[in-house]
């Protein structure tokens, strides 16, 4: 008998562990929260702000319920314990269910106060609140419009997730949503950890731990954690800078690296002064956002890079956007062969090395 209540345990135990701390496993299967109440939840990407709202209520109801249904469980799988006579039950069975069931009811009466008058008392909303501006519903919606462009950065390590729109910072753990205005942040790295995965091939990950702290009065500081290879990304999309300890040393991602060697050996290249009848450069191509400042000319001797010919686009793109069409035409499992690569132009599929780079004077 002993046995059936052990096995009950253990495996209640372990479905608990799954559905709080879902392993990547059952994230990919789709067994969380958010999946599960999608119906309800409705959809992230249109309402970000309402959407967590219910989804950390749900989900601290949820996990409320969970040391509960422990009990109603064990019953149903040994009625001999006799678990619902309370004068007959075991004492430290009705400890444990006066215990959690207060819990529980705790959560229940919390979550009613919360969602009064269309939640207004929800602690995202209280944070809302907190930013200041004319009403957190305008707020709100603020956000929601920057969270469905395409362009936001995202990240997630285990039940968290980071978003960086254009002018937020959100984290969204299991039962709250951490929201910063980035014009109002001072962001450190405060450090580094190194994980090392394998022995023999020597590769590892290392994560960065960003304080984020809000300048405005009653904000508070939040951490953000993220691999080091997305800070290249996550420094693009913020528009504040990001402080980092001297003894703190941040690995990049490869693509950052050869960005950093692309640019260096373009600027090393002779320039190209654009004709005096030349119409005005335009913005890139590439990513809109930079005006275009690279001409391809064909510097390289014939011996060097047999097939590299003249070509006779207009300059379209900028320095980043070159260098990463270059890289993206490598052979990804040879970086160390990139630099002396070649590359189609992105225009006219006239060959070209990185010797033929000019930045336009
Ligand atoms: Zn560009
Ligand atoms: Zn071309
Ligand atoms: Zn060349």
């Amino acid at each position: 008998m002993v046995s059936v209540e052990l096995g009950f345990t253990l495996g209640y135990i372990l479905v608990c562990l799954c559905f709080v701390a879902p392993p990547s496993e059952f994230r990919a299967a789709g067994i969380t929260v958010q999946n599960i109440l999608a119906g309800w939840l409705g959809s992230e990407d249109l309402h970000f702000i309402y959407y967590h709202v219910k989804r950390t209520a749900a989900t601290t109801l949820i996990h409320a319920a969970l040391p509960l249904g422990y009990y109603v469980g064990l019953s149903i799988v040994s009625p001999h314990l006799q678990l619902w006579d309370f004068a007959l039950a075991p004492t430290p069975a009705l400890v444990y269910f006066a215990v959690f069931s207060t819990i529980f009811c705790g959560v229940v009466v919390m979550n009613y106060i919360w969602s009064r008058k269309g939640w207004e008392r929800h602690p995202i909303v209280a944070r809302l609140k907190s930013l200041g501006g004319n009403s957190w519903r305008a707020t709100a919606s603020n956000i929601n419009v920057e969270f469905r462009r395409i362009d936001k950065f995202s990240s997630g390590i285990g039940g968290t997730r980071l978003y960086i729109t254009d002018s937020w910072i959100l984290k969204s753990g299991p039962y709250n949503v951490d929201i910063a205005h980035q014009a109002n942040v001072h962001l450190h790295v405060i450090r580094t950890e190194d994980h090392v995965i394998s022995h023999e091939t020597g590769t590892s990950i290392q994560y960065l731990r960003i304080a984020v702290k809000q300048l405005s009065q009653g904000g508070k500081t939040f951490t953000i954690r993220l691999n080091s290879t997305e800070y290249g990304d996550l420094k693009n999309k913020l528009s504040a800078p990001i402080h980092a300890a001297r003894d703190v040393v941040i690995r990049q991602s490869l693509s950052d690296m050869f960005l950093e060697a692309f640019r260096e050996q373009v600027s090393q290249n002779p320039h190209y002064t654009l004709p005096e009848d030349a119409p005005p450069t335009e913005p890139c191509i590439g990513c809109m956002q930079t005006q275009s400042n690279i001409k391809l000319v064909k510097h390289c001797e014939e011996g060097d890079h047999g097939e590299c010919v003249q070509c006779y686009c207009r300059p379209m793109w900028c320095l980043e956007c070159m260098g990463k069409w270059f890289s993206s035409r490598q052979d990804q499992s040879h970086p160390e062969r990139w630099l002396a690569g070649d590359s189609p132009c992105p225009t006219c599929r006239a060959k070209f090395c990185m010797l033929d780079v000019c930045f336009i004077a």
